[in-house]
């Protein structure tokens, strides 16, 4: 069966979404550790993580794919906002434990005309000084479309970031199917292609999810405006390769599309009925 879900709001609490998550068809979901703009996270109350965790265990539920604030910028030029990276991420990184053997995702970040040598050096800082060798959950570093100075477009960044971080092994990467194609990776034309260079450079032993979402713009065209499953430029077809791939079928499927809860219901469907063809 296909693991997916789709991204959903924390402020009903932690037990709500794994109902709400049932509720569309997902055995799987993607939340916000914290606001994603600003940065206060509030306290994660013990009962309420412990419905959840039972949800997730009697329904079976794949890993759930926690994602960190937008505003997280390790290779910031702002001394400031490099710290509030560091702080954030410790932070829920202890909080995942309520929720243990989970990914935390995050954007590894925007070098701001550094460079993206310093960039890589200032992300495998951050790593190295958060990851705890006791900690349960996967860090994974998602794959970015390369707008403005985003670091992480290009795979060989990925590896780079991972080749200097300690506890590599609690690292892993999340594969964002808008992003790779607005970065300019032909995964319409040549799925096989692109994972065959992935697991080149980085190794598919370290693809741990997927972020599923088509594109408003070409090939290349480094954007990342999303679009529903099928009304893209990836379109319906991809999406069914991408489904069934022996590389990618076991993963966490995470949706990000423009959508209510009803929306991400029917594309929870539809990418079921895909998969099982
Ligand atoms: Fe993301
Ligand atoms: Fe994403
Ligand atoms: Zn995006």
């Amino acid at each position: 069966m296909l693991n997916i879900g789709c991204h959903l709001s924390t402020t009903k609490g932690y037990a709500h979404m794994g109902r709400e998550a049932s509720s569309i068809g997902a055995n799987t979901f993607a939340f916000f550790t914290r606001n994603p703009r600003g940065g206060n996270a509030k306290a994660i109350d013990p009962d309420d993580a412990a419905v959840l965790r039972n949800h997730l265990e009697t329904e079976g539920f794949a890993p759930l794919v926690a994602h960190a604030p937008y505003t997280l910028n390790p290779c910031s030029t702002k001394p400031r906002a490099c710290e509030f990276a560091r702080e954030a991420m410790a932070d829920d990184l202890v909080r995942m434990e309520a929720f243990p053997g989970n990914y935390y995702n995050f954007h590894p970040g925007s070098h701001v005309g550094q460079g993206v040598e310093t960039g890589i050096e200032l992300i495998a800082e951050t790593l190295n000084a958060v990851l705890d060798p006791n900690q349960s959950t996967t860090v994974l570093l998602e794959t970015m479309a390369g707008k403005g100075s985003e670091v992480g477009s290009r795979f060989e960044e990925l590896q780079a970031i991972i080749e200097r971080v300690d506890l590599s092994d609690h690292l892993g990467v999340c594969l964002d199917t808008c992003h790779v194609h607005d970065a300019g990776y032909d995964i319409v034309n040549d799925l096989d292609g692109v994972l065959g260079e992935f697991d080149r450079i980085i190794g598919l032993e370290r693809l741990k999810a997927v972020h599923i979402n088509d594109s408003k713009n070409a090939l290349g065209s480094h954007k990342d405006r999303h679009e529903r499953i099928g009304q893209g430029s990836i379109g319906i077809d991809a999406f069914a390769r991408i489904v069934r791939h022996p590389a990618l079928r076991a993963l966490p499927f995470i949706l990000e599309t423009p959508n209510e809860l009803d929306g991400y219901a029917e594309e929870i469907r539809l990418l079921r009925e895909l998969s099982s063809k």
